[in-house]
């Protein structure tokens, strides 16, 4: 990563429009740069047939195209969920997923290189962080899942690695990029921002009107088994996520998700079922429950599947409207939470 350079897929039009006028060129070409970098995806200057030879040399002075490149892939047997490594600039390792689902193909994608979150249940705290990803290199790995398999993304979601609120703005830049129309235009209800829960930048995402979804990983009703398998409870409590996830409820008038991941005699009781129904009550909302997913170095034992019916159940009969989410690519650890910062390249094994 060149820190002197312009990231060419972190930048919007009139940002490459500016680049063009402080170096004496014609603004028009920022629309031909940005077609090739966000509809034909192309990877340097050299394969815009209609750029002169001269502008991109000048060009490569200023701007760099983000590495990122397949280190493996593994296609899981079960569902056809692909998982993927990609190396980026640093070296880094950061994974993302492919999906395909009845109503199209959903790619999950990473905010940061490893994660300062510390959940308890989650790989992708383990290897602690690295550093926080371009709006280029999430956008990156967009695109690069959509020319490896041949097929057309059509849902995003930020639930790889990372937490894409403590990466706000380059977050944000995502978002407007990779739904803007001269871009591959992905509608922005076809995105998924998954937090932990850091109440202040609710807010402030809240304040930006974007038609995306807001998922919040509560996975506990209060704050006292919260703040035992998630360090940011300690930070924000209960009270103030919930007020945050309805503001954002109520300024955007999008339904927001709660994901809550069943941990066996953690937070799986008709109590905790109870609480949270109660907690639910009266805002635009709903739960997704995810039986915890298994992580070598972690010895959290998922709900029964009796259990986690049991404990839909309750919420239901209490009026909260409640998934249970399927599990796709578990045979390749491409599930929720197994996304891990690193891989054991063949001669460090
Ligand atoms: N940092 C963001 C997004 C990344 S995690 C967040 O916390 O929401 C994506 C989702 O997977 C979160 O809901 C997270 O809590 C959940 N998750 C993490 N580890 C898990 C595990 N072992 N089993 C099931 N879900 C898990």
């Amino acid at each position: 990563m060149d820190i002197d350079k312009y990231d060419v897929l972190s930048l919007n039009i009139d940002e490459i429009k500016n680049i063009l006028c402080d170096i004496g060129e014609k603004p028009y070409r920022a629309n031909q740069i940005f077609k090739w970098c966000h509809n034909s995806f192309a990877e340097s200057f050299n394969e815009m047939s209609n750029i002169p030879k001269g502008l991109k040399n000048q060009l490569n002075n200023i701007i760099y195209f983000p590495k990122m490149n397949i280190a493996e892939r593994f296609l899981s047997k079960k569902d056809n969920t692909i998982k993927y490594l990609f190396e980026i600039e640093n070296n880094n390792i950061i994974e993302s997923v492919f999906m395909r689902y009845e109503y199209g193909n959903a790619v999950c994608i990473s905010t940061q290189a490893g994660c300062k979150m510390g959940c308890s249940f989650c790989a992708s705290a383990i290897g602690g962080f690295e550093r926080n990803l371009t709006a280029g290199e999430m956008l990156l790995q967009v695109y690069k899942m959509q020319k490896d398999s041949g097929l057309r993304v059509s849902n995003i979601v930020l639930m790889g690695s990372g937490e894409p609120l403590d990466n706000f703005d380059n977050t944000i830049k995502f978002i407007e990029l990779v739904s803007s129309k001269d871009g591959v235009n992905i509608g922005q209800r076809h995105i998924t921002v998954s937090t932990c829960g850091i109440a202040d930048k609710i807010y402030e995402l809240a304040k930006k009107k974007f038609q995306i979804n807001l998922a919040v990983s509560l996975h506990a009703p209060n704050d006292a088994i919260r703040r035992k398998i998630m360090p940011i409870a300690l930070k924000y409590s209960f009270r103030e996520v919930l007020e945050a996830a309805k503001e954002y409820a109520y300024i955007t008038k999008r339904r927001v998700t709660f994901e809550y991941a069943l941990i066996s005699g953690i937070n799986d009781s008709d109590e905790c079922a109870r609480e949270l129904s109660f907690e639910m009550k009266g805002f635009l909302s709903h739960v997704n429950l995810i039986p915890v997913n298994n992580v070598a170095e972690k010895n959290y034992v998922k709900s029964s599947e009796k259990k986690v019916k049991h404990f839909a159940d309750i919420l239901r009969k209490n009026g909260v409207n409640t998934t249970i989410r399927r599990r796709l690519g578990s045979d390749i650890n491409a599930a929720c939470g197994q996304l891990r910062r690193g891989y054991k390249k063949p001669d460090e094994v």
